[in-house]
């Protein structure tokens, strides 16, 4: 009797599981299949989860846990892969620059010594510019002396009109789910992917990995999952208000 109440509550899982998923694939469907956003329509977005392999990015510490290391290149490919699945959902196009903790200098040409950060980037930005994406969001982490500053921005180049537009919507949508975070986008024009990329794009800070409260939440799967959702909902509606 118990073996039989155990397989009908695992048909049950089942079945839920299933109908989730096709959930899922309806709304992808739909999205991708339907008026307007037919065939060729379809928008693509490239997801750059920034720094990666030998390049670790911004190093904070967890000082509510066991004291671990945190490296910015793992919490920026965490909320990318997210923030892909999101937009796979929808029905965009997703392209990451990375998928595992890697960097691309062996796509840029130089593979050792002070040349392979330049390779790195230099690879992104080709791999971005051949994609033509209608947007790039490129995820990082901060980082400060002080501890107390916190709080997520997004940058965009200067001269980049989209780009600035983007980037103010973006900055609304995590402004939702940071509540004191009051930081207005900001221009930049030396940043080397805002620089030299020809399409949109924007480098979305989602934290400072220095603020311990902070480091926490951006460790967080739930919070990083909530981050994503914010990301994602900006991104969609930059791209219906084009
Ligand atoms: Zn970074």
């Amino acid at each position: 009797m118990k073996r039989f109440i155990l397989l009908k509550w695992t048909l049950y899982f089942l079945a839920l599981v299933l109908l989730y998923r096709l959930g899922g694939l309806v709304a992808f469907y739909v999205e991708t299949f339907s008026g307007e956003t037919a065939g060729k329509d379809v928008c693509v977005v490239v997801v750059d989860p920034g720094h990666g392999g030998p390049d670790p990015g911004k190093v904070g510490t967890r000082t509510m846990g066991d004291d671990t290391e945190v490296l910015e290149k793992d919490v920026n490919l965490q909320i990318a892969r997210k923030l892909k699945t999101f937009l796979e959902q929808g029905g965009i196009q997703v392209h990451m620059t990375r998928e595992e903790d890697v960097d691309l200098s062996s796509q840029g040409g130089a593979s050792a010594g002070s040349r392979k950060k330049a390779s790195d980037m230099s690879a992104r930005v080709a791999m971005i510019n051949a994609l033509k994406p209608d947007l790039t969001v490129s995820i990082h982490q901060n980082s400060f002396p002080q501890q107390n500053i916190s709080g997520g921005q997004i940058f965009y180049h200067r001269g980049s009109e989209a780009g600035k537009a983007a980037a103010a919507i973006l900055q609304k949508a995590i402004g939702e789910l940071q509540t004191e975070n009051h930081r207005q986008p900001k221009a930049n024009d030396d940043y080397y992917l805002l620089v030299h990329t020809d399409t949109p794009t924007v480098i979305a800070e989602c934290g400072f990995l220095t603020n311990p409260e902070e480091c926490e939440l951006l460790c967080d799967e739930e919070y990083q999952e909530q981050l994503a959702w914010k990301l994602y909902m900006g991104i969609v509606r930059y791209l219906r208000k084009r």
